[in-house]
């Protein structure tokens, strides 16, 4: 822990710090949000989420080929948005109305992946291996990139290494899409991981270490042992560009959602976004792409669990990823996976300073019990993590956010980013959904 003289300087710039610190669920709001007439310069624009569009369209015949479930949809990998009305007056009932409409975006439904990581992680490895096989003139710009089934490309890649460190879904991402292209793929996971995750990246054929020891211990080793093999690239959650960026694409497909859903954002008309946070690269990608595409109409919240504010304490305390959880005593611990996270992504957290609107806190009952409740009123299934969003429109109407802005809230679009869950196994799936729906119970 950080010395008491310094948390309380903390607490003096920002005294919602307090109330973050005994873990109460709060709303932050951003006073460093940018409009996009003074948007500094972050050295990423349209034209770098163009790219990341060309590599998967590059990619698709291959990936189309490669994947069975990719083989019906061309090889693209993208995921439902849905108009979820009876979740909509679910919520309404249970706390304040929410005015305009609310849509989930069901990255839980990416192909393969089952999470928001199909976005980031496979671009980040799709990305590398390009660039090998480019370097080494074993492909030429205008090949079929079916090619990358060869067995030659194969044995290529196998002389390379791809290590990552998680529990969870990014794991399985960066592990399944390196294993299929060939390289000799290594996941580094701390003992709690779930079996279930294990046995199917072990079925891929990914190398899956496991460390006794806290997560960090997981990554600090599996940093270490990737970079000391001169052929080892490691994924860095902490500090990726290229997941950053490939996460940066859904916002251009939730523009496409929305225009063919007949949706209109504009400054009259209000988009809200809400993303699970939990290192702040898929939630900060998207909200860079968001910004980009919908400048000042989008407004981007995260959200954190009350026991992980990772992103929140960095923006808040200004010490961005110089600080974690644990130094002002909060214990990170929370059943939401994809958020469990002490510290924030560098690279991601500072462009999100500038771009999104506020971060608010849930706790862990809540998102069981949003899981139940979206479950009964949408037959949507979403892992814990995923949930969070669901609550952004009401939080924000608390916040007093719409009104200091001016916004026109009867016409607003809230888009609640259902960032994962349909790899869950149906024996979990259970138990989540019957641990909320005995939460509601015990309420009524
Ligand atoms: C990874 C993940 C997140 C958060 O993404 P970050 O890049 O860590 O902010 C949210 N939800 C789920 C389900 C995830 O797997």
């Amino acid at each position: 822990m950080v010395a008491q003289s310094k948390i309380e300087a903390y607490i003096k710039r920002e005294p919602l710090l307090a109330d973050v610190i005994l873990k109460k669920p709060v709303i932050w709001l951003n006073a460093q949000r940018k409009i996009m007439a003074k948007m500094p310069d972050c050295g990423l624009s349209m034209q770098n989420i163009e790219a990341v569009e060309s590599l998967w369209a590059r990619f698709s015949p291959f990936l189309k080929e490669t994947f069975t479930e990719l083989a019906s949809v061309e090889g693209k990998i993208s995921s439902p948005l849905k108009r979820t009305d009876s979740m909509k007056d679910w919520l309404s009932k249970k706390d304040i109305k929410i005015d305009g409409q609310l849509y989930v975006k069901c990255d839980s439904d990416l192909a393969v992946a089952g999470s928001i990581k199909a976005r980031g992680g496979f671009y980040e490895v799709l990305h590398y291996a390009e660039k090998l096989a480019l370097n080494a003139g074993i492909l030429q710009e205008g090949d079929d990139y079916r090619k990358f089934s060869d067995a030659a490309f194969k044995r290529f890649f196998s002389q390379y290494k791809i290590g990552v460190g998680s529990t969870g879904n990014l794991g399985m991402s960066i592990g399944i899409m390196s294993a299929r292209l060939g390289f000799e793929a290594h996941v580094y996971v701390s003992n709690d991981a779930k079996q279930w995750k294990k046995d199917l990246l072990r079925k891929e054929g990914a190398i899956v270490k496991e460390y006794s020891g806290d997560f960090s211990e997981a990554i600090l080793a599996g940093r270490k042992e990737t970079l000391a093999d001169p052929k080892g690239y490691f994924v860095d959650d902490e500090n990726s560009k290229e997941l950053f960026i490939g996460y940066s694409l859904g916002a251009k497909e939730l523009q496409k959602d929305l225009q063919e859903q007949g949706v209109i954002v504009d400054e009259a008309h209000p988009l809200f976004v809400y993303s699970p946070c939990g290192v702040g690269g898929s939630s900060g990608g998207i909200a860079f792409g968001l910004r980009e595409i919908f400048g000042d109409a989008v407004h981007c919240f995260f959200v954190e669990p009350t026991h992980a504010p990772a992103v929140l304490i960095g923006l808040a305390t200004g010490e961005m990823s110089h600080i974690c959880v644990q130094d002002l005593g909060i214990d990170n611990k929370t059943e939401a996976d994809g958020l469990a996270v002490g510290r924030a992504s560098n690279f991601a957290t500072q462009i999100s300073a500038n771009t999104i609107s506020g971060i608010y806190t849930i706790e862990d009952n809540e998102l069981f019990e949003l899981l139940s409740a979206l479950w009964d009123c949408e037959k949507i299934f979403l892992e814990p993590s995923a949930t969070a969003g669901l609550i952004g429109a009401q939080m924000v109407e608390k916040s007093g956010y719409p009104q200091k802005y001016g916004l026109n809230m009867q016409q607003a679009t809230h888009v609640a980013w259902a960032t994962g869950g349909s790899l869950v196994p149906q024996t979990d799936r259970n138990l989540f959904y019957n641990r909320g729906k005995k939460l509601l119970t015990e309420k009524h």
